[in-house]
């Protein structure tokens, strides 16, 4: 989605709100699949011609658990901060590399919002906090009950005794 910055990209201390939903659908990121549009709230600033923008981004990803192999399903949110600034800006701090240069009037939304969202993603994907995972011998799932395996850790020793028995 492209957003115009227009309407405040002249306008020293005007303000523009965001209330938009972006469509990810089917798209995976790191392991996260985006389960619903992407609620985008917030507003930008002209700060003495730069561009602010705070805002928060919100949706539902699914996962698939790093030990039970499940899938689960998990609110996301997250808040981030950027600034754009106009092409045309004087250059004093060009070395910032937090800056984004506009092309136009216009940003690519999607792009910005994504873009942050990929910085907050958990790394870890556990569909409970005590997720008991999987047997490693017989592949049961653990959390939906206890399988039949001896669980001892395996001593070669206890093999060349099974063979004998
Ligand atoms: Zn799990
Ligand atoms: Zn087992």
């Amino acid at each position: 989605m492209k957003f115009d910055l227009l309407p405040i990209l002249n306008a020293d201390g005007r303000r523009l709100m965001l209330d938009v939903e972006l469509d990810f659908a089917g798209r995976e990121e790191q392991g996260a699949v985006f389960l619903t549009p992407v609620r985008v709230t917030g507003e930008f600033l002209n700060i003495g011609g730069r561009i602010e923008l705070e805002a928060k981004a919100d949706c539902r990803l699914g996962y698939e658990c790093d030990r039970c192999l499940e899938s689960y399903e998990a609110v996301f949110s997250c808040s981030f901060k950027e600034i754009f600034k106009k092409e045309d800006a004087k250059r004093e701090d060009e070395q910032s590399s937090e800056t984004i240069v506009l092309e136009g009037t216009a940003i690519d939304l999607d792009e910005v919002v994504l873009l942050n969202m990929i910085v907050h993603l958990p790394l870890k994907h556990l569909c409970k906090d005590d997720c008991k995972g999987l047997c490693s011998n017989c592949g049961q799932n653990l959390n939906l009950g206890e399988c039949d395996c001896d669980t001892r850790p395996t001593d070669p020793r206890f093999d060349v005794l099974d063979k004998l028995l």
